[in-house]
């Protein structure tokens, strides 16, 4: 099954050309080779999902409804299944993997009943006798462009709403997360989805990712991913019009207040920092603590990350797994030695693992650095793995000042017991969704998920407004007296 899936079969690249994919727990491990798809491969894929999209979008909603449940269900079968190809080819822990297919199943339940839910609107004519309405139609062939962090969650919280309202799709996941693409797709392929409505090309975002988002028959562009690439994604659909989505990077803060219960805040800062090593949108990269506080919040962070046992995904004892590949590897060490190089205080961690065990793996020990002042490189740049920066505030207005001066908005949280520091950090808090009292990574489905400054761009994912990107309004005026 290492191949494309373009108009309901299973195929090569055009030119058989493929890439191998490397275990990041071990990188001497292949994990499998996939088609390395060519600017021809999306060509193909875009003209079976045109021509699909001519049938799909007149079923019902309801008719669309039940292929997709099929697949809700099979995911429902296939968790060890798909946690496996997950923690192999991400190297997040089994548990967390687990943990992301149940976040899924959850978010596609409920964007097939937004889909169902979704009406138009009827408003009273200033004409008598006429009936004026809106109502919402699909887009056509749109393209969803995944990372790699979330595999195959971020894949589900696109492809659901763009299916469930008629449009057909073209799904290139990240190099890094080609099997956890194939086995999502999979499941609509057992569930008898018809030919052409979800295909899937696997290879290099810079060649097919480029020649999707450049192309004038996409209708609407859904990505995650990182600023820089967005960015650039942002430019090429301007040429077409075409509409982005665009989730991309953040640097979260955790604002700890000096009457907050610190047990708490310590305990969701080190769940936060290094989760899944690191590697969530959403994790806490940057703790801003009340000066009264510091020395004692620091302490006990450093207590709870002194439990951390690093090690393979696939081994029950591990809290925390390498991280994505040699790349990210090297950019997150990077990353701390320029913090080294600034003068921050590294207080644990900082290095490669090499234990025998580990030695082929991406393995980086959970690395905190305190004395971090606001202007620094690892105060204001994502790191994008298990790195926590802790900074100090005079009080809490210098605290949101912190908190805000960066260039990205996508999520932050306060830890305090105060009604009205909370509510007043919430009003000023620069960010997409924030928190009080609750970890910067928490998200549920029926809300709207996106950020904003350099975080995020376009109608949010998620929630009501999930199934909102992928559509179109139409008015009608009809004159019936
Ligand atoms: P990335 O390098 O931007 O890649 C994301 C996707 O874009 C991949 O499928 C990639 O393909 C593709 N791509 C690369 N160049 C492209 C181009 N020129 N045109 C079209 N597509 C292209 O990001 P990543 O390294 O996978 O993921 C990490 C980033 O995602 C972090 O910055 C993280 O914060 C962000 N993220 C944000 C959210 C959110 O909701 N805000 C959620 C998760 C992750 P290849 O893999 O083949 O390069
Ligand atoms: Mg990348």
């Amino acid at each position: 099954m290492n191949k494309n899936f373009i108009n309901g079969r299973w195929v090569d690249a055009s030119d058989k050309a493929i890439y191998k994919h490397y275990a990041p727990a071990d990188l001497t491990q292949i994990t499998g080779s996939w088609p390395k798809s060519t600017v021809a491969d999306v060509q193909h894929a875009i003209e079976t999902a045109k021509e699909a999209f001519k049938s799909w979008r007149k079923l019902t909603v309801y008719q669309r409804a039940e292929y997709l449940r099929k697949a809700l269900s099979l995911m429902q079968q296939r968790i060890e299944q798909i946690a496996a190809v997950i923690t192999a080819e991400n190297g997040k822990t089994l548990n967390e993997s687990r943990g992301e297919i149940a976040s899924a199943i959850k978010e596609m339940d409920y964007q097939i009943n937004e889909g169902i839910r979704l009406g138009g609107e009827i408003m009273p004519s200033e004409r008598d006798g006429v009936l004026a309405y809106g109502i919402r139609v699909p887009l056509g062939v749109v393209a969803v462009i995944s990372p790699w962090n979330f595999p195959f969650n971020v894949p589900c919280r696109k492809v659901t709403p763009a299916l469930i309202t008629g449009n057909t799709c073209i799904l290139k996941p990240a190099n890094l997360t080609p099997g956890v693409g194939a086995a999502f797709v999979k499941l609509f392929d057992d569930a008898g989805l018809p030919a052409g409505v979800l295909n899937f090309l696997t290879g290099s975002g810079a060649v097919i990712g480029q020649a999707l988002v450049e192309n004038p028959a996409i209708k609407a562009i859904t990505f995650t991913g990182s600023t820089e690439v967005g960015m650039g994604i942002n430019k090429a659909a301007a040429d077409n019009l075409t509409r982005t989505q665009l989730e991309m990077g953040g640097k979260n803060p955790l604002v700890v207040l000096a009457d907050a219960d610190l047990e708490i805040a310590a305990d969701s800062a080190v769940l936060a920092v290094f989760a899944c090593a690191g590697q969530w949108c959403t994790s806490t990269s940057r703790a801003v603590v009340e000066e009264p506080v510091y020395d004692r919040f620091i302490e006990m962070v450093l207590d709870r990350v002194k439990k951390i046992k690093v090690g393979k995904g696939t081994d029950s004892a591990t809290t925390m797994g390498p991280v994505c590949g040699k790349s990210q590897l090297e950019d997150v060490l990077d990353c701390i030695e320029k913090g080294k190089a600034e003068g921050a205080n590294l207080v644990i961690g900082g290095k490669q693992i090499k234990d025998k065990d580990l030695a082929n793996g991406c393995f980086i020990e959970p690395t905190v650095f305190t004395n971090v002042t606001p202007r620094m490189f690892i105060a204001q740049e994502e790191i994008f793995g298990p790195v926590l920066s802790v900074i100090k505030a005079k009080d809490f207005d210098d605290a949101v000042d912190i908190a805000n001066n960066v260039k990205f908005g996508l999520s932050s949280s306060i830890y305090t017991n105060d009604l009205q520091k909370a509510l007043t950090f919430v009003e000023k808090t620069d960010v997409g969704l924030t928190h009080v009292n609750i970890p910067t990574a928490v998200k549920e489905p029926q809300l709207s998920f996106g950020g904003v400054k350099l975080s995020g761009c376009g109608i949010p994912e998620a929630g009501h407004t999930g199934v909102e990107f992928f559509t179109e309004h139409k008015v009608a005026y009809i004159k019936y007296r």
